[in-house]
């Protein structure tokens, strides 16, 4: 697997007048860093801590983790001897959550109240915890989540990087999957629209750059107090010809019977019609699908086949779940299901009978006929279709 879609965004917000986040985007490697700190410091210490994480020297000789360490712990030596030599910048430090996408593995760093999300199944998972005040009292079950996000002391962090001659990383590995979404973000994201919004909108976005457009612009909404910091990534199969044969692979129609389910057709392999395009449902539209993908599309896609299963499944079972249509080359076609196409290369429904009569010979009153799609029993269906047959005496 590899990286898929990314993108990124920083946005300084609607109250604050600088922006003291920072982003690497280096894939398989990514980061998120928000300063803190008076004057410059904040700022600075973001700064130093993306150019050390954007440094693409570091030796990938070692594995994910200890190359996170080493990086926090070059970012925190920088940041701590400047600001030992610079009066104006003591105390200055930053947050810090990076991730490394590495052998089916995502590797994680945390210091601070940044975060890392996965999206995986359309659940939004919170990956990472809160180095702060009030996540420390809500693990203590001193304070509820929703007492904590209204905390006066909320953007107090416990940990920093930078602040102390060492400091503290919270490292995690956890596996992967081809379609895991990943999103890092600044608390200017998750302190003003909380996680169902959140993975709302990850959900109803086209790809990563409308994904992380639309979190900032919902920050944006809800009040914008803080700079806003997101990046979004998704991991994706990296063999092609793997992805290939799946979306091609046509199940066995003819071993179906009316007790099977309902079988969800990956059909982009097949080619549009070019012989009778005004027969509409019933002919296969794109060519191809698509193979890029980013997980809401992929999910949304997956959830209305299944919203679609539970409708059909009623039709599907009864006695009246066929119709006559026009199959792909326009030739007259009995088909058992509903006449859906759940989206492109998704159908609820299979050819079960071709006749050699194609649409073009019918009268246009026949045809139009043809294209009600009223669901009828499987002899009513055939018999319709010898009679159009008859009518045009085909043999
Ligand atoms: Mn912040």
């Amino acid at each position: 697997m590899k990286i898929g879609q990314h993108a990124a965004l920083t946005d300084t917000g609607r109250k604050r007048l600088r922006n003291e986040d920072a982003l690497v985007v280096a894939p398989p490697l990514f980061a998120v860093a928000d300063g803190m700190g008076g004057a410059k410091g904040g700022q600075l210490a973001a700064r130093i801590t993306a150019s050390v994480f954007d440094d693409k020297t570091s030796s990938s000789a070692l594995d994910a983790p200890t190359r996170l360490r080493a990086l926090v712990t070059e970012a925190n030596r920088q940041i701590f001897a400047q600001a030992q030599r610079d009066p104006s910048l003591t105390g200055m430090g930053t947050t810090l959550t990076a991730a490394i996408v590495e052998d089916g593995e995502i590797a994680i760093v945390q210091v601070g109240d940044s975060r890392a999300y996965r999206l995986r199944d359309r659940i939004l998972e919170q990956l990472t915890d809160d180095h702060s005040l009030v996540a420390e009292l809500v693990r203590a079950g001193r304070l509820t989540p929703e007492e904590a996000a209204l905390h006066p002391q909320r953007a107090v962090i416990t940990r920093a990087l930078g602040t102390d001659p060492t400091v503290a990383a919270d490292v995690t590995t956890i596996d992967v999957r081809t379609g895991d979404l990943f999103l890092l973000c600044s608390d200017g994201l998750t302190s003003m629209i909380d996680d169902d919004v959140i993975s709302a909108t990850l959900l109803d976005s086209k790809n990563a750059r409308d994904a992380v457009r639309a979190l900032v612009r919902a920050a944006n909404q809800a009040g914008g107090d803080d700079n806003i910091t997101v990046t979004v990534f998704e991991v994706v199969e990296d063999s092609w010809s793997d992805k290939e044969a799946a979306s091609t692979a046509t199940p066995d129609e003819d071993t179906l019977s009316s007790l099977d389910p309902v079988p969800l057709f990956p059909e982009g392999s097949r080619s549009a019609s070019q012989h009778a395009p005004e027969l509409g449902a019933g002919i296969a539209h794109g060519a191809s699908s698509s193979t890029r993908s980013i997980v809401p599309l992929l999910v949304t896609a997956l959830a209305l086949a299944l919203a679609g299963l539970v409708v059909v499944g009623a039709v599907w079972g009864s006695q009246r779940a066929y119709w006559v249509g026009a199959d792909e080359d326009g030739h007259i076609a009995v088909y058992q299901g509903v006449p859906w196409d759940v989206t492109e290369g998704i159908r609820l429904y299979r050819k079960i009978h071709v006749s050699p009569l194609r649409a073009p010979q019918l009268s246009p009153a026949e045809r139009a006929r043809l294209l009600d799609h009223d669901l009828v029993r499987e002899d009513e269906a055939r018999g319709k279709v010898e009679e159009y047959e008859r009518l045009a005496e085909v043999p």
